[in-house]
């Protein structure tokens, strides 16, 4: 996971402004693509009295990757292999679930939880 800081410049028909970035995103992220992306996420849901908005600069503060402390705290979380040949897990922290296929070491995330790819009860450890 990497943790991102930037300032973006942006602009709509009202002017232009500065907004701080502070997320946690990741690992092939940079300042550029996370900010682009979100504007691009915006601008294609705009909600009635909302303007496109348009990214003219991006300045990087800081940025920093770290694969620890950050990961689920899985938990086998029903007693036997499911149909399908899965086992069921549960993070012990915030509560997100998935599922273990046969031997393979990792677990995928639900999909009700596939926003959190990482574990975002972070702080509380
Ligand atoms: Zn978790």
């Amino acid at each position: 996971m990497k943790q991102l800081r930037y300032v973006m410049l942006l602009k709509s028909e009202r002017g232009a402004w500065k907004e701080e970035i502070n997320d946690y995103t990741i690992d092939t992220a940079t300042a550029f693509s996370h900010a682009t992306d979100m504007i691009a996420q915006f601008n294609n849901s705009l909600r009635p009295g909302e303007t496109r908005r348009d990214l003219l600069l991006v300045r990087t503060k800081f940025t920093s990757v770290s694969n620890e402390g950050l990961k689920h705290l899985w938990e086998k979380w029903g007693a036997v292999t499911q149909q399908g040949g899965f086992d069921t897990y549960k993070c012990k922290i915030c509560g997100a679930t998935g599922k273990r296929f046969g031997l393979s070491d990792s677990i995928i995330i639900d999909k009700k939880y596939k926003k959190l790819i990482y574990c975002p009860n972070k702080y509380q450890r």
